[in-house]
């Protein structure tokens, strides 16, 4: 068994898209980055690599680099995805907190979950979508990911 850990964050800015988790939410502010800014995606991309020892998000994909401005990072996981299935492994389970103070991430949890699972090649019930709010963090114009994936032996 491996256990692999990530952390991102990203700045909210007006009229971007906002993605999380591979899917696009409805709301007036969106995450920058190099790359579409899906923090949830970039925390599980660390956690998997992280896991096999395989590396991080940004000495695979260097933000210097202009192939990946506005990238889709679903093509970040599934690298990530290549690399632990490479090193023999596959995804148990995953969990996840986002900290933002919004949208509210209820209403969307389940298509979420759903977008991570298909991803990482689990069952829904094998993913956890969790959200908080950043009181008292001062990082209100901000959204952060933190994920943990177990993986096992194919
Ligand atoms: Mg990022």
């Amino acid at each position: 068994m491996r256990i692999g850990y990530g952390y991102d964050s990203h700045e909210f800015f007006p009229g971007v898209p906002l993605k999380i988790g591979g899917v696009e939410l409805h709301h007036d502010k969106g995450l920058a980055g190099h790359s579409d800014g899906d923090v949830l995606l970039h925390a599980l991309t660390d956690a998997l690599l992280g896991a096999v020892g395989s590396g991080d998000i940004g000495s695979l994909f260097p933000p210097s680099d202009p192939k990946w401005k506005g990238a889709n990072s679903v093509i970040f996981l599934e690298e990530a995805m290549r690399h632990i299935e490479k090193a023999g492994y596959r995804v148990v389970n995953a969990d996840t907190t986002l900290v933002l103070s919004s949208p509210k991430i209820g209403p969307h949890a389940k298509q979420l979950q759903a977008s991570v699972a298909k991803l990482l090649k689990v069952e829904p019930s094998c993913v956890g979508i969790k959200a908080k709010t950043p009181e008292g963090t001062g990082t209100e114009n901000a959204c952060i990911a933190h994920a943990v994936v177990l993986l096992e032996k194919i």
